[in-house]
């Protein structure tokens, strides 16, 4: 029989409060127990003393605060740091810290593969197996905050997440929005709106839901700037072609003064890196309050993409930035352990199984949403 207890990592403030009303306690207490384990990385009821011995023993009974497993972590010549995070018996994801000066951005996964299929991305290449849950999403950042040690706030070394790892994050709503939740929540992570990034590949209804919903930074994977060559490289787009992408961009950003939307542009040599893509994507950065973002691609085994010459990155960028369209490209960082944008792989078991079902949930959370 499965263990009845539930998970406390998996509730955000009022899903807590809730939790705790329902066994007859005080609201304040379920920010007691948030702030032993977000601030204070305790995870036994045992040890958070300001909670009466009464409340600790039920407690004890019918909840359980546990993190992902570490299975194995390794450190970059750069500072980035990855953790194999164990989900279950047979999966497992990778999340990944990066340093830069003052910001330290934590690249967190939503789902155990990926069901899109993008062709330059390694973890297309494992399938799809499942979602993950709340706890395990911010479990995430759980693990990689304890590693950074508890600092105040305004020292801390973690100070940006981007929900950039494995999987499509508006696919995953309901646990992505959650889990976004607490990230931001004093009583969680703490962290202020806009240092809290959705990328998503262009699930249109479903930005327009989160748009509803939860008050993030938007970053949208663009990756080509015609409909022929995107739908090559995302197939979604065939489903979600630009103009409908862009225009709900424009929505999102209208809701929101002063916000850009960062557009992901992955650099593949002679594939999307000519001055013509260039010129084009200027004209479609004119419609919407935008960064452009140039990821030189990161290779993998068994990819026929390669990445684009540096001097074609910079002309590309010039073209932009003569257009005065705001473009910066990312520094690639962690590759010396496969920690790059597009390497994560993590242990995907038993995939096959799951795409027929990974296809359904598409379709229906597409339609459940339009
Ligand atoms: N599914 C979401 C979240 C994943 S984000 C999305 O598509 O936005 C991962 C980012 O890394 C995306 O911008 C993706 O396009 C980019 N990426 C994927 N594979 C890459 C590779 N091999 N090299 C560089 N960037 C890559």
């Amino acid at each position: 029989m499965s263990d009845p207890r539930t998970n406390l990592f998996g509730l955000d403030r009022q899903g807590l409060r809730d939790f705790f009303a329902q066994a007859g306690e005080k609201p304040y207490r379920a920010d007691q127990v948030m702030k032993w384990m977000y601030h204070r990385h305790v995870t036994e009821f045992a040890l958070m003393t300001d909670v009466g011995k009464a409340l600790r023993t039920k407690l004890e009974a019918v909840a359980e605060i546990v993190p992902p497993n570490v299975v194995f972590e390794k450190q970059s010549s750069d500072g980035t740091h990855k953790w194999l995070l164990g989900m279950d018996g047979a999966n497992a994801i990778e999340t990944v810290f990066i340093p830069d000066g003052t910001r330290g951005t934590l690249c967190v996964s939503s789902q155990v593969g990926c069901g899109l299929n993008c062709q330059f991305c390694s973890t297309a290449t494992q399938g799809f197996n499942r979602n993950l849950s709340t706890a395990e999403i911010i479990g995430q950042v759980w693990v990689a905050a304890r590693h950074l040690g508890n600092v105040p706030h305004h020292q801390r070394k973690l100070t940006n997440v981007v929900m950039m790892g494995m999987g499509e994050p508006l696919l995953n709503f309901d646990n992505v929005v959650r889990a976004m939740s607490i990230m931001r929540d004093d009583l969680g992570f703490g962290l202020a709106n806009k240092r809290v990034t959705l990328s998503t590949a262009g699930l249109v209804p479903m930005i327009d839901r989160l748009s509803d919903e939860s008050d993030v930074s938007l970053a949208v994977s663009l990756h080509a700037p015609t409909d022929e060559l995107r739908t090559q490289l995302v197939p979604l787009n065939k489903k979600y072609p630009i103009a409908e992408l862009l225009e709900a961009c424009i929505r999102y950003a209208q809701r929101r003064p002063r916000t850009s939307i960062t557009f992901e542009y992955t650099m593949m040599k002679g594939v999307n890196d000519q001055p013509e893509h260039a010129r084009q994507l200027i004209k479609l950065m004119r419609k919407v309050p935008s960064k452009v973002n140039l990821i030189p691609f990161n290779p993998f085994t068994g990819t026929r993409f390669e990445r684009s010459e540096e001097s074609a990155i910079r002309a590309f960028q010039k073209i932009l930035l003569d257009a005065n369209v705001l473009t910066m490209v990312r520094r690639t960082r962690g590759d010396d352990i496969d920690a790059a944008c597009g390497q994560l792989k993590g242990q995907v078991l038993d995939r096959t199984r799951r795409q027929a079902e990974f296809r359904r949930s598409l379709d229906g959370k597409v339609s459940d949403a339009a």
